[in-house]
């Protein structure tokens, strides 16, 4: 089920009423905004039995594609570092060609596009004849963070489509309807996480986002305290775990951006209402956004895959300096 994101809803279900059904599409947004779900979402309804233009949800097409063993919806996969390999690419071009087993279309969903560094740009070249002269019965939808991960010649051919985040209401009463969590769990989830579903589940299953936030809080008072020691400490604990380093970075810039921003009354989206208000007793909202600046910095350097422990050690003296 896709929360929110009623634009998205809308527009392909008017494209389907009209008959005007894009054969590429491009979905973006954030890690945990429903990207993939927002795919499949468009999946079933343009291979729902009903063809309303909103998928029914309760069909035998609509209950096969959400259980993912819909023959004619696919999704390519990539090896572990998130590359798609270019056979597997090249098959799904060759065999486009073939009808569809027992819908009018066939659906290929290629997700997370923007991990695959390494063959990303041979693969969508390999796509482009797909995309550029697609069989009649075929959709591709590609998901990435950003739009960046394409090549030009992909983007003016693909419907682009953002997804963006629930309002907390919204991821609340979603993650209500699972029946797995314990509402005071929920909550909490909601107001570190805000509107971002997958990132909640993640919070409430106790994955790394988890860890992510209780370090950036930790981050946020060993700051407001001076406490350097401690802020080494917690870094380097996060470099044991891949990812967490990142996780916790982004978190902390944004308890800094909200820092920066709370004697203006911003909204506060950060994980640390407290520790932003915090921060910026300590600093004031100039040295504040100094410390949101910085971290954007060294989270920067750490995509460039510069040396951790020196990003760690590097980070830690600049912002003890503050
Ligand atoms: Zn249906």
């Amino acid at each position: 089920m896709l929360s929110g994101n009623e634009h998205i809803k809308r527009l392909i279900e008017t494209m389907i009423v009209k008959g005007r059904e894009p054969h590429s599409l491009i979905i973006t947004g954030e890690h945990g905004q429903g990207r993939k779900t927002a795919a499949k979402y468009i999946a079933q309804a343009l291979l729902c039995e009903k063809q309303t233009g909103r998928p029914c949800g309760k069909c035998r097409t609509c209950r096969m594609i959400a259980d993912g063993v819909h023959p004619d919806v696919m999704t390519a996969a990539a090896n572990e570092n998130g590359n798609y390999p270019v056979d597997s690419i090249r098959e799904i071009v060759s065999g486009a060609v073939i009808a569809p087993n027992e819908g009018r279309l066939k659906v290929y969903l290629i997700p997370d596009f923007d991990k695959s560094k390494i063959t990303g740009e041979q693969v969508q070249n390999i796509l482009l004849k797909l995309i550029e002269e697609p069989p009649d019965h075929v959709v591709i939808i590609l998901t990435a963070d950003s739009r960046e991960a394409f090549l030009p010649t992909i983007l003016s051919r693909a419907v682009s489509l953002g997804v963006t985040p629930c309002t907390k209401e919204e991821c609340v009463s979603y993650l209500g309807t699972l029946n797995k969590y314990e509402y005071g769990d929920i909550a909490e989830a909601a107001d570190a996480l805000g509107g971002n579903i997958g990132l909640c589940i993640e919070y409430l299953d106790r994955g790394a986002i988890y860890s992510a936030v209780q370090n950036a809080r930790e981050i946020a008072r060993a700051l407001a305290a001076g406490n350097t020691y401690g802020l080494l400490k917690i870094l380097n604990d996060c470099d044991s775990k891949k990812g967490l380093l990142r996780q916790t970075l982004v978190l902390t810039s944004i308890i800094a951006r909200d820092s920066a921003l709370s004697r203006l009354g911003g909204e506060m989206i950060g994980c640390s209402a407290q520790g932003a208000k915090e921060l910026s007793v300590r600093y004031g909202s100039t040295r504040c956004e100094r410390i949101y600046r910085i971290i954007s910095e060294y989270i920067a350097r750490l995509d460039r895959n510069c040396s951790k422990t020196l990003v760690i050690n590097s980070l830690c003296a600049e912002l003890s300096g503050i």
